[in-house]
């Protein structure tokens, strides 16, 4: 090699690893000034020990299943729509809900990002997300959900791939079981409360001591309707319901169940809405209860590794011929 053709490509080289270094440094100041993740009290709780059939694993058969597989360009809800015309909307719905808890989805994720999601449709024609996963540059981290009902448990929830459950859950909340939570306060300015959707007859229970101050208000809207104040001044409101349990002027105890949740009002489908104000201001459930985030016990991770690979072959599948 001569000095010439040293020179020749020495500066281009230069250039580039300048070039290199500078992105190096950017990408590392965006990530030391994303915000960290929101400070949410998370306790590791077991999994409840009882013994329950999960769907077979047989159940997953490949041929039912669909999948989306895109990378991010303008937002998630634009990108599955690009992706699939047909049901990209319902399963960008879908999808975000079970991202929620860990990721912004206005904030955190970036162009390129890659989403991937196996679903079939259910019986009411929604779909059923089976696993899905979602690369985030800006966490250096690939989120995974599997779809799965632990043991005891009476509703499928989604769990990482370490067996930790995505969605949390409050500490003291006012259903015992439902399906999923659908809506977060943060999600709409316009909405004020946290809604948890479960089937017509759920049994409601108070989370708190609390004395019953209203009930049936605004029925057009709330439907069935109760609201009671807690010890602190904080007014609880449940909406939606099926059947009330309570009257005015009642003192009920922690845990008490005081309705049945429903559909009524203004709701298109069965679920509470659960709503906490503090005079004018409206609270977050989520800050007011705190949350756990549960964590299968080795028994359940045991149970739940076979289901995860099957779940697993319906995006590598996929990806098997590109
Ligand atoms: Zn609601």
């Amino acid at each position: 090699m001569n000095s010439t053709i040293l020179h020749k490509y020495a500066i281009p080289w230069l250039l580039l690893g300048c070039s290199i270094l500078l992105n190096v440094v950017l990408l590392a100041t965006r990530h030391a000034a994303s915000p960290t993740a929101k400070a949410t009290a998370t306790a590791v709780a077991p999994a409840p020990a009882a013994v329950v059939a999960e769907k077979p694993a047989a159940d997953i058969a490949a041929s039912e299943w669909k999948t989306i597989r895109t990378p991010l360009k303008s937002s998630p809800a634009q990108s599955f729509a690009a992706a699939s015309p047909d049901d990209g909307d319902p399963v960008s719905q879908a999808y975000a809900r079970l991202f929620m808890f860990d990721v912004d989805l206005r904030h955190d994720l970036s162009t390129g990002d890659q989403m991937d999601v196996a679903y079939r449709m259910d019986e009411e024609g929604k779909p059923e997300i089976g696993t899905a996963r979602l690369a985030v540059k800006k966490k250096g981290k690939t989120f995974k959900a599997y779809r799965w009902t632990a043991p005891g448990d009476k509703f499928a929830s989604y769990w990482s791939d370490e067996g930790t459950e995505l969605p949390l859950q409050l500490k003291t909340g006012p259903l015992h079981e439902y399906q999923q939570i659908t809506s977060l306060l943060k999600d709409r300015p316009t909405h004020k409360g946290m809604d948890f959707k479960t089937p017509t007859g759920t049994e409601v229970h108070v989370p708190f001591a609390a004395v019953v101050t209203r009930t049936n208000w605004n029925w057009g809207a709330n439907g069935n309707c109760v609201e009671v104040q807690y010890p602190d001044g904080v007014l609880a409101k449940f909406l939606h319901l099926s059947d009330n349990k309570v009257k005015v002027g009642d003192k009920v105890a922690a845990d008490q169940v005081i309705a049945l949740s429903g559909n009524t009002g203004h709701s298109t489908a069965p679920h509470l809405h659960y709503q906490l104000n503090r005079g004018e201001e409206v609270l977050d459930p989520i800050d007011y209860h705190g949350t756990i985030r549960r964590k299968l016990d080795d028994a359940a991770l045991a149970q739940f590794k076979p289901v995860q690979a099957k779940l697993d072959a319906l995006l590598a599948d996929r990806t098997a011929g590109l």
